[in-house]
């Protein structure tokens, strides 16, 4: 087993596994299995949410593997419609009945929907969650600054994160600097661009992975590592599960992470959050 990423705290209190296993697209008849294999292979961070369809396997494999509940953490979201139909507390209920762990460590909105424009009363309906322990603790995911700024100052409480799209080519500088300032933590989907870029064949992932005597996959999640990121790599392969947790045994150079710094184009692969609303 590989160990399991280092914790990072959150302004709730708690703390988060830095490297989680992510159930995006994983269909539910195979997710059971999926969520077995990662925990035995070494995580202790799953991550899933109401529109994967899969959070009944999440649970299921968590409790099938007989780890105490405290050495998983579990991450969902709101559903974009329930989120429209301001259905929070009952989709929240649900979202619990489904998992059936107990509590939930991390509850998201998965998407603002700025045109939708509920996301501030969604986000005073999280709040109860958190304060009766339903819910650990409570953010967002896919939120701007302008988002952030907006349930901070009509709510007064700040997520503890924002998980967002972000990778080599789109490091999202500007959010991360917002949350440093705000103690919100970052999270990354896509860590690993999907796989949809050239992202392991850049000069900066191939010269550290040789030096290091690991793949690119592996420079890329030790980048976001070493800034501070949660990140969440997605494979069905046990391999690969194991391949992108196992990032602790070596230390990238100060030169090497301004060489993956450089490679921001500042440039999404999926939709901006603004322009994403159903
Ligand atoms: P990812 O960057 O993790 O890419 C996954 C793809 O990368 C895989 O399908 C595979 O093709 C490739 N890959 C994985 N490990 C590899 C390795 N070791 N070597 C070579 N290729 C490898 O992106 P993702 O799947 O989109 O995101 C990860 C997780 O983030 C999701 O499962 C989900 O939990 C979360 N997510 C959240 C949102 C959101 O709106 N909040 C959106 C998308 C994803």
């Amino acid at each position: 087993m590989v160990s399991s990423a280092p914790l990072i705290p959150l302004n709730s209190g708690t703390s988060i596994p830095q490297v989680g296993f992510g159930v995006f697209l994983i269909p539910p008849e195979d997710t059971q299995r999926a969520v077995e294999d990662a925990l035995e292979v070494g995580y202790r961070h799953i991550d899933t949410a109401t529109a994967y369809r899969n959070e009944a396997e999440v649970g299921a494999a968590v409790r099938a593997s007989g780890l105490p509940r405290e050495e998983v953490f579990v991450t969902t979201k709101l559903r974009n419609d329930d989120h429209a139909a301001g259905d929070v507390e009952g989709a929240f209920e649900r979202s619990l009945q489904a998992l059936d762990l107990g509590y939930i460590d991390l509850y998201l909105i998965h998407w603002p929907m700025p045109r939708v424009d509920r996301y501030v009363d969604t986000w005073r309906a999280f709040d109860p969650f958190r304060a009766d322990g339903r819910a650990r603790s409570i953010g967002v995911s896919n939120f701007h600054v302008a988002h952030l700024e907006r349930i901070i100052a009509e709510t007064g409480v700040t997520p503890a994160m924002n998980q967002v799209e972000l990778h080599p080519t789109f490091q999202q500088r500007e959010l991360r600097a917002f949350h440093a300032a705000h103690g919100i933590q970052t999270e990354a989907w896509a860590p690993l661009g999907q796989g949809r870029y050239d992202i392991f064949n850049l000069p900066p992932m191939q010269r550290a992975a040789a030096a290091h005597g690991v793949t690119p996959a592996q420079v890329v999640l030790r980048w976001h590592l070493q800034t501070g990121i949660v990140a969440l790599p997605k494979s069905s392969f046990r391999e690969r599960m194991r391949e992108n947790l196992d990032i602790t045994g070596f230390e990238l150079s100060a030169d090497e992470m301004a060489a993956i710094d450089a490679l921001d184009e500042n440039k999404r692969l999926a939709a901006d959050p603004d322009d994403f609303n159903s």
